[in-house]
């Protein structure tokens, strides 16, 4: 990459390495990124296997985003009381969508994995799409609700999705982005930060913060751009669902408490902005 996507800026420092994938960071904004990032046609192939087909991995997946899932539509029923439209960009098996769809949402969803996919339609009975953004043939504002779970760092070009985002969304739709803040993780657990794979490297193109999202989106022109910590995901592993227990739990408590000033670095994020 010659310039950074958000802030044009031009001077990076390595910012780890996964086996042969290099993050870099913009000294200006201090986006975080893979440079080079694969070509289209690779990271294709490569979610066609992302997402697991067998029962007990389906199950597991399930029970690892539920709580997010009933916390975040709780999240947008504060803000939208009446149910609309509503679109989730990456919906994966469908659980958020069925979540909505029970709560009376008019639901739809994009999914480039075809095990993603066929389940959203054949099991849940899903209106799914396999065409990612920007969708040209789709009309301005017709959504009320547009939502992008553990998405939004797997995307080439951010932008290019939020502004498309911004164009199907209502006048006053809401946006909720849900997204993994992992770069205090790799700076606190240094040198053995590669090994754990945190990036998942290639699948993570971009690693953001509260300040990069704010800045993306305020330059997209959304606005009440509103950070916290809503919910925890509920691994399968012993270990690691402890940690997203002690951490989740007292990032919420943190957030709750200071009404958003003090974010917990290290958990995933949720934020709402108005288009
Ligand atoms: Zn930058």
């Amino acid at each position: 990459m010659t310039s950074c996507l958000l802030c044009r800026g031009s001077k990076f420092r390595p910012f780890i390495r996964e086996g042969e994938w290099q993050y870099l960071r913009c000294l200006d904004c201090s986006l975080i990124f893979l440079d080079p990032q694969p070509s289209k046609g690779f990271l294709h192939n490569h979610y066609q296997d992302y997402l697991p087909a067998d029962d007990w991995g389906i199950e597991s997946w399930h029970k690892l985003m539920a709580q997010v899932f009933a916390k975040s539509a709780g999240l947008i029923q504060n803000e939208i009381p009446v149910p609309g439209r509503l679109l989730d960009i990456g919906c994966g098996y469908g659980f958020f969508l069925e979540e909505m769809a029970r709560r009376g949402w008019q639901v739809e969803g994009i999914e480039i994995s075809a095990t993603g996919l066929n389940y959203a339609r054949e099991k849940l009975g899903l209106n799914v799409s396999k065409n990612p953004l920007p969708r040209p043939d789709w009309q301005d504002n017709c959504y009320d609700v547009i939502t992008l779970f553990y998405v939004i760092e797997h995307l080439q070009n951010p932008l290019v999705v939020l502004r498309e985002v911004h164009r199907l969304l209502r006048v006053g739709g809401l946006l909720l982005l849900r997204w993994p803040h992992t770069a205090p993780i790799a700076r606190m657990f240094r040198p053995w930060a590669k090994r754990m794979k945190l990036y998942q490297a290639p699948s993570h193109l971009f690693d953001f913060s509260p300040v990069t999202i704010y800045k993306i989106l305020d330059q997209l022109d959304f606005h009440k751009i509103r950070t916290t910590v809503c919910g925890w995901t509920k691994p399968a592993n012993k270990g690691a669902l402890l940690a997203a227990w002690l951490f989740g739990s007292f990032g919420e408590q943190l957030a709750r408490v200071t009404r958003d000033r003090l974010l917990l670095p290290g958990v995933s994020k949720t934020t709402l902005a108005r288009s």
